[in-house]
C-alpha cells in the first residue's frame, strides 16, 4: 500500500493463529516486506487448547500433554523459538500401554502400530481377543484390496481388514484417544491415510503397516540436536506445553503485533472498492463492541462452528459446517505415593474400549510417563471422560464426576486413597471429526475462497490435521501463501 506495511488480522491465538503469525511476520522479514499483524483472542489469554497448570510441584496439562517427535514442524518451530533445550521425553521405564478388558489392564501386545498388529507371536497370545477374532485379523493377508475409489470411514475400513472384534477392542480405544470419536463416521483419509496406502500398495493393512515400520523414523531428522531426553516418540517441554505459548508470544511482541485479548470477532466484510493503497483495507474485521479494523490479509483460526458463521456471507460452508466437534473433559488426581499401598505404575496408563461401560476412557499414569510432572514423592494420574456418543458425563456436577471417576479408579486399579486434590478442565465442542470426503470439501471450500475473498486464509485443527505439529505445519503454510497472495 504505497510503502505502508500489509496489515494483516490473525483471528484466534491458539497454536495455529500464534505460528500463523509468527511465521507470517518471519517470513516477511525475509523477504523485506512491511507486515503488521494484529491477534484477536476471544479469551483472555493465549494458547487456546493449551493450557498448563503449575500447582504444588506438578506440571499439569490441562489440554494436550505431549507432541509426536516424528513430525518436523513442531522441533523446527521450537530451535526457531531457541527452546529446544527444554524439551523431554517420556520415561523410558513406562514404555508399556494396557488396554481393559472385562475389568482387567491386559499389556498392549507388542508390535501395535496405531492399533494394527505388525508382529503375529504376541497378537496371537493376547488375552484380549478371543480366538476366532485373531484368525479373522489374519483374513486381513488374503483379502484383496477394495476396488471402490474414494473415502471411507475408519471404523469400516479396519472392521473390513481386521474384523469388529480387533476394532472393538485395540484399535478404537488407542485411536479414539485421538479424537474421541466415533471410528464409523470418521473419515480414513483425514484421519489415518497410511492404511488406506497401505492396503493399496501390499494388499494387506498387517503387511504394509510392517513393512513401513521401519521407515518412519519415530524421531524427525530434525531432533538430533535435541537433549538425549527427548529423543523418545512423545515430547513435551519440562515446564509444559505452555513453555511454546509463552515463548511465541514473546518473540510476537518482540515483533510488536498488537494483541487484542478478550475481545471476539464477530464478522468480516469485504470492502468492495478497497484496494492496495488505500486508506480502507480489502477487508473490515468487525470486533464485538462496534469496533472494525481494517485489514488487508485475514488468517482465520477459530473452530469451524466459528469460522463457518465468518464465512457464510462469501463462500458455500458446508464443509466446515459438517465438522461436528466433541465435548471431553479430563480429571486430574494429585496424590501421595505412600497412601497407593505400593501400585506399581509401570507403563504410562490404560485405554478402555467402550464395551467396558465404564465413565473413564482412558487414565495416563502422568507422573510414572512424565518424570518432570510430580515431585518424587508423589503420583499424578489423569482420566478422560466423553466421547462421541457419549457427552453428558462431561457436564455432571463437580462432585458426581469426581466420584464416577474416583469409583473408576477404585475397581480397576484398587485405588482408595483420598486425592490430595483435584482438578477437573471441561472442554466443550473441542474434537473436531473429519467426515467422509472431508478433504474434497475442504479443497473445494479453499478454491472458492480463493475467488471470493483472496486474501483470507482458513486453517487449524479443523482442517488437516488435529495434533499440534499439524496445526503449526498448516499455520506456516496460511502464512506463505497469503504473503504469496500480498505478493501478487
Ligand atoms: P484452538 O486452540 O482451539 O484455538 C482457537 C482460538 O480461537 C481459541 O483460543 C478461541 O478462544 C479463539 N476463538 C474462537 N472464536 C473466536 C472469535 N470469534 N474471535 C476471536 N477468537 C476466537 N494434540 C497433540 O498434538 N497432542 C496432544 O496430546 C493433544 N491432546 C489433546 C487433548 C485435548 C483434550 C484436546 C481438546 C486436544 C488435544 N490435541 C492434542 C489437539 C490440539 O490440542 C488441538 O488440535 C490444537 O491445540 C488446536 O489449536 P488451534 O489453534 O487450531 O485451535
Amino acid at each position: 500500500r504505497n510503502g505502508e506495511p500489509d496489515r494483516i488480522v490473525v483471528i484466534g491465538g491458539g497454536i495455529s493463529g500464534l505460528s500463523s503469525a509468527f511465521y507470517l511476520l518471519r517470513e516477511a522479514k525475509r523477504r523485506g516486506r512491511d507486515v503488521r499483524v494484529t491477534i484477536v483472542e476471544a479469551m483472555d489469554r493465549v494458547g487456546g487448547k493449551i493450557n498448563t497448570l503449575r500447582r504444588d510441584g506438578f506440571v499439569i496439562e490441562r489440554g494436550p500433554d505431549s507432541f509426536l517427535a516424528r513430525k518436523k514442524p513442531i522441533i523446527d518451530l521450537a530451535m526457531d523459538l531457541g527452546i529446544e533445550q527444554q524439551l523431554t521425553g517420556t520415561n523410558p521405564a513406562a514404555k508399556k500401554t494396557y488396554i481393559l478388558h472385562r475389568r482387567k489392564l491386559h499389556p498392549m501386545p507388542q508390535g501395535l502400530v496405531l492399533g494394527i498388529p505388525t508382529e503375529i507371536a504376541p497378537f496371537a497370545k493376547t488375552g484380549l481377543l478371543s480366538f476366532g477374532a485373531k484368525m479373522r485379523a489374519m483374513l486381513d493377508f488374503v483379502m484383496p484390496a477394495r476396488a471402490a475409489e474414494g473415502d471411507e470411514s475408519l471404523g469400516s475400513f479396519l472392521s473390513r481388514r481386521l474384523g469388529p472384534e480387533v476394532m472393538e477392542r485395540v484399535a478404537e480405544p488407542l485411536l479414539a484417544g485421538i479424537y474421541a470419536g466415533d471410528l464409523s463416521k470418521l473419515s480414513l483419509q483425514a484421519t489415518f491415510p497410511q492404511f488406506g496406502a497401505a492396503e493399496r500398495k501390499h494388499g494387506s493393512l498387517i503387511r504394509g503397516m510392517r513393512a513401513n515400520r521401519g521407515k518412519t523414523p519415530a524421531i524427525a531428522a530434525n531432533a538430533s540436536e535435541l537433549p538425549s531426553s527427548a529423543r523418545t516418540p512423545f515430547l513435551t517441554f519440562k515446564g509444559g506445553l505452555a513453555t511454546m505459548v509463552g515463548e511465541l508470544e514473546r518473540a510476537l511482541t518482540g515483533y510488536e503485533v498488537e494483541f487484542r485479548l478478550g475481545t471476539k470477532v464477530e464478522g468480516i466484510e469485504k470492502v468492495e472498492d478497497g484496494a492496495k493503497g488505500q486508506e480502507q483495507g480489502a477487508y473490515r474485521v468487525m470486533l464485538d463492541g462496534g469496533v472494525t479494523i481494517e485489514a488487508d490479509g485475514v488468517v482465520i483460526t477459530t473452530p469451524a462452528f466459528h469460522a463457518a458463521s465468518l464465512l457464510e456471507p462469501y463462500v458455500k460452508v458446508d464443509a466446515i459446517r459438517a465438522v461436528n466437534y466433541v465435548s471431553v473433559a479430563n480429571v486430574v488426581m494429585a496424590f501421595d505415593k505412600a497412601s497407593l499401598g505400593g501400585y506399581q505404575f509401570d507403563g504410562s496408563g490404560f485405554v478402555i474400549p467402550r464395551s467396558e461401560g465404564t465413565t473413564i476412557t482412558a487414565c495416563t499414569w502422568t507422573s510414572s510417563k512424565w518424570l518432570h510432572s510430580s515431585p518424587d514423592d508423589k503420583v499424578l494420574l489423569r482420566c478422560y471422560v466423553g466421547r462421541a456418543g457419549d457427552e453428558a458425563v462431561v457436564d455432571l456436577p463437580d462432585a458426581q464426576l469426581k466420584e464416577a471417576v474416583r469409583a473408576d479408579v477404585r475397581s480397576i486399579m484398587g485405588i482408595t486413597a483420598e486425592p490430595l486434590f483435584t482438578e477437573i478442565t471441561r472442554l466443550h465442542h473441542s474434537m473436531p471429526q473429519y467426515p467422509v470426503g472431508h478433504l474434497e470439501r475442504t479443497a473445494q471450500l479453499r478454491a472458492e475462497m480463493a475467488k471470493a475473498l483472496p486474501g483470507v486464509w482458513v486453517t487449524g485443527a479443523a482442517f488437516d490435521g488435529v495434533g499440534l505439529p499439524d496445526c503449526i505445519r498448516q499455520g506456516k503454510q496460511a502464512a506463505v501463501s497469503l504473503l504469496d497472495g500480498l505478493e501478487g
